[in-house]
């Protein structure tokens, strides 16, 4: 999974994906190892992975990781070409879901980009500028089908669709708010990627004193929050600063770091949180001596795709899976008793993988 965090200029976008990165790379072990600079690994933290690797007595614990791309350079007119826009709207593109950084924090040294801190206008910089770039793809792909259109009806009617897609996003709308009609809209509108149709979680940058109520009484994250409801999305309340203090410390003194803030959790993983339930993921695990892993998936991905992720032969070759729930393994203390018990289930190609489900793939070479 790969979150792109955008933002205006001095929102706190590189001091957030400084501490996060900074994170990931003293984690356990994670497949990558060679990131790009704008490119950071951060480790999904879950604790039964090590409940597991205790019992299974695993050479090497391997969790699940999100990838974060920082994003900066997106300024008014980015669209347009502004400030190398065009390439950092092209970053956008790839991304599965956007992080985008809000400054709800007042520091007469931080210069704001529009000489005063406003959320409301900030986001609509930012989200102008992506539905810009979202209106000429459309056009792009009108111009290509119109000609055709008049002897194809398929093509008639999808060029009616992007006039009608067009239109809306020209009213100022995000393109994950058009109620889409039937299948063809939904291939389609998959097809274009288009910017404003990705998930969004609103990161709202606060100073420190505002973090132990959640940014309740901060006049400007209600303005997100209120955004945000309105759009559907998600909304977290970080001090990016902090993170970054945070990030440079042991696990033992970020504990207590913590809980003077009165905090129960750092705000990254409160965003891998968030970005987890936004985008509908959850995590399988594989348990051996050799390592314990936890894996990403999307809700309701079933047995064989699941096992895809593992290795491309898993997938074509399966057969069945072999299937414990995590707490039913550890309360057995070991896989034959868990067996003995009848708590192991035998599962085929249609079989659903759940979140905590201990898997074990046969298939054939
Ligand atoms: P970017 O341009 O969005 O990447 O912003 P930066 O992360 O470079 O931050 C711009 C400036 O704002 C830096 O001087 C940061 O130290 C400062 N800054 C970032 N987050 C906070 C915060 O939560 N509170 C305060 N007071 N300053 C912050």
């Amino acid at each position: 999974m790969k979150l792109g965090i955008v933002g205006l200029p001095n929102v706190g976008k590189s001091t957030l994906f400084n501490s996060l990165t900074k994170a990931g790379a003293e984690s356990a072990n994670y497949p990558f190892c060679t990131i790009d600079p704008n490119v950071g690994i951060v480790t999904v933290p879950d604790e039964r992975l090590n409940l597991l690797a205790d019992m299974y007595h695993s050479a090497k614990v391997t969790p699940a990781v999100i990838e974060f791309v920082d994003i900066a350079g997106l300024v008014k007119g980015a669209s347009k070409g502004e400030g190398l826009g065009n390439q950092f709207l092209a970053n956008i593109r790839e991304v599965d879901a956007i992080v985008h950084v809000v400054r709800c924090f007042e520091d007469t040294n931080v210069i704001h980009v529009d000489g005063s801190v406003d959320p409301t206008r900030d986001i609509d910089t930012i989200n102008l500028e992506l539905i810009f770039s979202d209106i000429e793809i459309l056009e792009r792909r009108i111009a290509k089908s119109s000609r055709g259109a008049r002897n194809d009806k398929k093509l008639a009617k999808e060029v009616d669709f992007l006039q009608r897609l067009k239109a809306y996003l020209e009213e100022g709308n995000l393109a994950i708010g058009f109620e889409l009609q039937d299948e063809d809209e939904e291939a389609w509108f998959a097809e274009y990627n288009l910017l404003t149709a990705k998930p969004v979680i609103y990161a709202a940058n606060v100073s420190e004193d505002d973090l132990a109520d959640d940014g309740a009484s901060n006049a400007y994250v209600q303005a997100v929050r209120d955004f945000a409801a309105k759009n559907g999305s998600e909304v977290f309340v970080i001090c990016a600063q902090i993170e970054q203090e945070i990030s440079e410390l042991d696990e033992d003194e970020r504990k207590m770091f913590l809980e003077d803030l009165g905090l129960k959790e750092s705000g990254l993983e409160k965003l891998i949180k968030a970005s987890y339930s936004l985008l509908g993921l959850i995590s399988y695990l594989t348990a051996g001596e050799t390592e314990t892993r936890a894996w990403t998936i999307k809700k309701g991905t079933k047995a064989p795709q699941a096992a895809g992720k593992i290795h491309s032969d898993f997938e074509r070759g399966f057969i069945r899976a072999e299937v414990v729930n995590y707490q039913d393994l550890l309360d057995c203390g070991s896989y034959s008793a868990a067996k003995e018990k009848g708590l192991v289930g035998l599962e085929g190609k249609d079989y659903v993988v759940k979140d905590g489900d201990v898997v074990l793939f046969r298939f054939n070479v």
